[in-house]
């Protein structure tokens, strides 16, 4: 049996509840030995301790561990001078250190009943944005101009070899999906705002070239302020969505939204060498240490490390285990008796936790 070293950022806020949620279940599904967790410091917390949101011996074993697990980051009141939040900067650095390009952030609908929108049933929403991760308006974090308190400027960035790795990823990603829910064409949706910026123009042209390679997907394009309205009202025609940065951050918590909210919208942050996982949540501070956070997010984005490591080390025990807590999810959830509060029920984020490791036994 392989083993896999995991660096762990319990990080601030409700992160540490469920980071600890999921490393329970990833070693109920795998057995304690497979899986070495080590924990490591980091985030705004840290940072008012240290001085440090992500120190170098954390850093050095997200390099050098299989995979990172990581809760949340981020306290409102803890901001640099500029004004911009401390705790953003840990998963910052390491998308742009590690160069994790694709930040994968799957949208899927478990049971009618989570969703606000009327008349949809599990399976009918169940896509995938790839947020592009390393460009875009964020490029420009902490390197803006902030001129005499009176101009401030971010810039886009765009590049020719970030949006083909990215776009080529969403195409790959259609390849292996089943389809949207709708007609079951594998369709790859190019997010942006291409009638008003030339860089947004580049991005459709760049996706428009490694289109030629797919024939067998098909290419579909929407604005960024259209597709906020597509995905409530026809969100079963979605497959695999690319975008911008800043517009991926954004349509993605939407997404979350139309199938039950933050805490059950996992989250995988992936580049050639290294993959960081982590709902795509963050810190809700304003539920921090009530035991009220739902960890289906944090669980299912292990049960997707583990479906990643699993690929790259051609390990079938890892992608069974992955499989077997996606179920477990499924179950626990459709037997309706231990159903986290953001999606109407009552239970508290370890009796999710314990309800899913038992189930896992079923
Ligand atoms: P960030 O910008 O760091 O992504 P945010 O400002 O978008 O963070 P979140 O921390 O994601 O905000 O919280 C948004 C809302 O979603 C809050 O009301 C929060 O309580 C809720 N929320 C977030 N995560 C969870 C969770 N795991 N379980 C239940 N509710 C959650």
């Amino acid at each position: 049996m392989k083993k896999y070293e995991i660096a762990t950022i319990e990080g601030d806020g409700i992160g540490p509840e469920v980071c600890q949620a999921a490393v329970q279940v990833l070693k109920e599904a795998c057995g304690s030995s497979q899986l070495v967790f080590n924990d490591f410091p980091g985030g705004a917390a840290h940072y008012v301790k240290s001085g440090s949101v992500l120190p170098e011996e954390t850093y050095e074993a997200c390099k050098t561990s299989a995979a990172i697990l990581h809760g949340a980051a981020g306290l409102p009141e803890v901001t640099y001078p500029d004004g911009t939040e401390v705790g953003n900067d840990l998963h910052l650095q390491l998308r742009f250190k590690l160069d994790l390009y694709a930040n994968v952030r799957p949208i899927r609908l478990y049971q009618g009943d989570f969703s606000p929108l009327k008349n949809r049933a599990a399976g009918d929403i169940d896509y995938i944005i790839v947020r592009e991760n390393t460009e875009g308006l964020y490029a420009s974090r902490g390197a803006g101009i902030l001129l005499r308190g009176e101009v401030a400027t971010d810039t886009l960035v765009m590049t020719r070899k970030g949006v083909e790795r990215v776009a080529r990823f969403a195409f790959e990603l259609s390849r292996k999906r089943h389809g949207a829910p709708v007609d079951g064409v594998k369709r790859m949706t190019v997010c942006d705002k291409a009638n008003i910026l030339r860089t947004y123009a580049f991005f459709r042209s760049i996706c428009d070239e490694v289109a030629l390679e797919y024939p067998d997907v098909a290419i579909d394009y929407a604005y960024a302020d259209a597709i906020t309205v597509h995905l409530v009202k026809r969100p079963d025609f979605y497959d695999v969505i690319v975008a911008e940065n800043m517009f991926g951050d954004i349509i993605s918590d939407l997404g979350a939204a139309t199938v039950g909210g933050m805490g059950i919208a996992p989250s995988g942050e992936l580049g050639d060498h290294h993959g960081l996982f982590q709902g795509a949540h963050g810190s809700a501070p304003d539920i921090t240490g009530l035991n009220v956070a739902s960890p289906l997010a944090t669980i299912l984005s292990g049960a997707f490390m583990l479906r990643w490591l699993g690929d790259r080390h051609a390990d079938a025990d890892l992608i069974d285990a992955a499989a077997r807590i996606e179920k477990s999810v499924e179950l626990t959830l459709s037997q309706g008796q231990v159903i986290p509060r953001d999606l109407g029920g009552h239970a508290s984020c370890t009796d999710v936790t314990s309800a899913i490791c038992r189930n896992l036994k079923a």
